[in-house]
């Protein structure tokens, strides 16, 4: 039997109203209640969040909040407090009914010029403040053109810088999960091979020791289970098939 699988949606800056994040949210809360042999974790843009927090603590008295659900933050500032114009710090989603964050993924490292040293802050922060980190990597296109030998070497390096620090023992590696998504594979619907994503998935358990390695790019129901049935990928980060709830129910009914 495969083992229980998480399916992280990031919906990045979508969508455009609160309405219409609310019946996402609200679908997408039914999808987990129907799936509990999976995990499901759902990562509205900051500005949803308090909305689904709220959501979440009324399903909660009504009994009607599935166990298997959580929420999480695209992004995470390192500081908790201060004069950081446009910071939201771990704290604050913490009290807001966040539990995990989305740290390095390769729009925040092209678009907002993250680096691995920025991405280690926000891990290390993640974990001080309660979160658990969804940190992601993964290689450009010309590197993997190289073969997977070159596309070790690169996340291999993105692995130790991001992580620097932020294991005390294997308690604080244990609580991070590394999100593989091979940059060329995001958005556009060129998927990674299952078999080189598992190899790549032991690579990394073993380079960090880190116990949850999901796989990210161009997910969708049709392919999902080329990736989950495999022991060593623990899930999928989906983005743009987890803004239909009709997509995204494939995806959960096939992990
Ligand atoms: C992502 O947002 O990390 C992602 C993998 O997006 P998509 O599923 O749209 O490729």
């Amino acid at each position: 039997m495969v083992s229980r699988k998480t399916i992280v949606a990031n919906w990045k800056e979508h969508p455009r109203t609160a309405a219409e994040a609310r019946r996402l949210f609200d679908a997408t809360m039914r999808l987990a209640a129907g799936s509990p042999h999976n995990d499901v974790i759902v990562c509205p843009p900051a500005i949803y969040l308090q909305g689904a927090g709220a959501r979440m603590a009324e399903a909660e008295k009504e009994k009607a909040l599935p166990s298997n659900f959580a929420l999480g933050a695209q992004d995470v500032f390192w500081e908790n407090e201060g004069a950081f114009t446009g910071g939201v710090g771990p704290k604050m989603f913490h009290g807001l009914g966040v539990r995990y964050a989305i740290i390095g993924h390769s729009e925040r490292r092209r678009w907002f010029g993250e680096t691995d040293e920025i991405v280690n802050k926000k891990i290390r922060a993640a974990l001080g403040g309660g979160l658990t980190p969804i940190m992601c990597i993964g290689e450009p296109r010309e590197v993997r053109k190289k073969g997977i030998a070159a596309a070790k070497r690169y996340l291999a390096r993105q692995l130790a810088y991001g992580l620097k620090g932020a294991s005390k023992g294997r308690a604080d590696r244990g609580r991070v999960v590394i999100a593989y998504e091979p940059i060329w594979a995001i958005g556009s619907g060129k998927n990674d091979n299952p078999l080189d994503a598992a190899a790549i998935a032991r690579f990394i358990k073993a380079e960090t020791g880190v116990t949850k390695v999901l796989y990210g790019g161009s997910v969708n129901g049709a392919d999902v289970g080329g990736y989950v049935q495999s022991e060593d990928i623990n899930g999928a980060l989906v983005g743009g098939a987890s803004l239909k709830a009709e997509d995204f129910k494939k995806i959960i009914n096939h992990s």
